[in-house]
């Protein structure tokens, strides 16, 4: 996939694609992806072949079953390609829905943009270590890459936030709080999330 294109930037060993319609980022994205993904071991980004950062609108308005819920596919916040016979496996985050969940306030803070894609970029990357790396397809997929998120989540702002270290509990609950009011402003018309700071059932892996 996405082969043919010039990638925007190397992340680590895997090419990164931006390939938006509709969206014109208000922050540099691609930087922040490239960023988080140096942090994870190069052995766990194995026959990951590109990661494309796109919107919403290439996606259709098929229904899929995720953990249990029905969403459609435009309104998930990315996918994990699972590799077949005819192409390696590739993620394809979509950023519009990725940010939308917030205050657009938040997104200027660089703290809040990493928690923001890390959530969402490692949990693809954890279903690609379970998949590619590790060679499992556990029936509990999302709660594998929920545990990826958290491990390499732990590494990246350990060593990028340290001096936050301290702050992390007043922190967390400030997090759990912005992202309360600003479902209470917006509704959105699509699943109710949880309130775990990193669980999210509308990013997922596609066998297809
Ligand atoms: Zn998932």
């Amino acid at each position: 996939m996405e082969s043919d294109k010039v990638p925007l930037t190397m992340a680590g060993a895997v090419p990164l694609y931006e390939q938006y319609e509709s969206l014109t980022p208000t922050f540099p994205v691609a930087r922040v992806v490239s960023r988080l993904l140096s942090s994870v071991p190069v052995e766990y980004l194995r026959g990951l072949q590109s990661i494309v950062l796109t919107d919403s609108t290439r996606a259709s308005a098929k229904k899929l079953r995720v953990s249990g819920r029905t969403i459609r596919e435009k309104h998930c916040l990315a996918f994990y390609h699972v590799a077949t016979p005819k192409r390696s496996a590739w993620i394809e985050l979509f950023v519009d829905n990725i940010v939308a969940e917030w205050p657009s306030w938040a997104i200027r803070l660089s703290l809040l943009r990493d928690v923001v894609l890390a959530k969402t970029l490692f949990h693809e990357i954890g279903h690609h270590i379970e998949a590619s790396v590790r060679g499992r397809r556990p029936d509990d997929a999302e709660r594998y890459a929920e545990i990826w998120v958290k491990k390499l989540s732990r590494g990246y702002f350990r060593k990028r936030y340290w001096y936050l270290i301290p702050l992390i509990l007043p922190l967390s609950y400030a997090w759990t709080r912005i992202r309360r009011s600003s479902y209470n402003k917006e509704p959105s018309p699509t699943p109710t999330h949880s309130d775990v700071l990193f669980s999210d059932p509308r990013s997922t892996q596609r066998t297809k």
